[in-house]
């Protein structure tokens, strides 16, 4: 099975379809991300307020595959947010990785209260430089975050990781990251399955003789987000990799954007 790549705006390419390691501890996450590897998956999130970078990175080293053919992603903690404390705390996962660049970094949190991100992005800006980092991004962040961003650096971030499944389907924000050239990247792409068990997904699903979950991951597809499931059950971890053999109607993309819901997470305004 062959992943489509989404172009980033700093020329390098995420795998539209990775695998996320939320909410698995370490000693899973080695056995997850080395079947996700074995299955075909080319791309991991993980953070390292999730502490399992370290089994994360075993897995990638294990896996038989080269560095280079696997596209790593990890995130900034909130607490560590500020220029010194970022390089520092990006020290740390590194050396959890047991590597010495990330793909894509990414700053988890804006927490508008510390009002420190735009400090944060400047030592992601260095990283990126010395080459530590191929791109950098944030995650959950706001239209008005990211235009401070854009605004106070000069440098549009690569990648903004937000919620998005069928019940919040964030028009206005991918709106503003196809404008400005930020890929969208989902996560809670399966709204962490709640998503699957919604009637328009199953009829949808049943029409086209798949399951719920390769359903809405063809609707992330389609819309061009780049998605992320998590699952750490091995049958699941395949089918979720299996969403390319079919093409939903526009009618049917149109069908689940209208699927009404709300935000599972926190509120990025409010989050610390
Ligand atoms: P998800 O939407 O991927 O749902 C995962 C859950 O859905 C699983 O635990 C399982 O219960 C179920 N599931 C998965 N595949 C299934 C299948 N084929 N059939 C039936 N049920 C299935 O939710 P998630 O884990 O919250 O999000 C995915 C990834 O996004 C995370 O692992 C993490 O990497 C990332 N994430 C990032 C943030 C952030 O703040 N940046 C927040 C949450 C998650």
């Amino acid at each position: 099975m062959t992943v489509p790549n989404v172009k980033l705006n700093n020329g390098t390419s995420i795998p539209q379809l990775g695998f996320g390691v939320w909410q698995v501890p370490d000693d899973g996450a080695r056995d997850a991300v080395a079947e996700a590897l074995r299955v075909g998956y080319r791309s991991i999130d993980t953070a390292k307020v999730y502490e399992n970078e370290a089994g994360t990175g075993r897995a990638i080293a294990e896996s038989g595959l080269s560095r280079d053919e696997v596209f790593l992603t990890t995130k900034l903690w909130n607490s560590d947010q500020g220029f010194d404390e970022t390089l520092r705390a990006f020290d740390g996962s590194l050396e959890r990785l047991g590597t010495d660049y990330v793909d894509l970094y990414l700053i988890h949190w804006p927490v508008p209260e510390y009002d420190r991100f735009v400090d944060t992005f400047k030592a992601f800006q260095r990283i990126r430089d010395e080459g530590r980092a191929k791109a950098i991004g944030v995650s959950n962040f706001r239209v008005e975050d990211l235009r401070r961003v854009i605004d106070e650096t000069g440098e549009t971030p690569a990648v903004n990781q937000i919620e998005l499944h069928p019940g919040l389907p964030q028009d206005e924000l991918r709106a503003f990251h196809a404008e400005h050239g930020i890929a969208t990247e989902a996560w809670s792409p399966l709204g962490q399955g709640e998503s699957l068990k919604d009637p328009a997904i199953t009829e949808i699903a049943a029409a086209h003789g798949v399951t719920p979950a390769q359903a809405i991951l063809r609707w992330h597809l389609q819309l061009g987000n780049v998605v992320i499931p998590k699952s750490v059950t091995p049958a699941r971890i395949a089918e979720n990799f299996d969403a390319f053999g079919f093409a939903l109607t526009a009618d049917e993309v149109a069908r689940i954007t209208a699927i009404s819901g709300d935000r599972i997470g926190p509120n990025p305004a409010e989050f610390n």
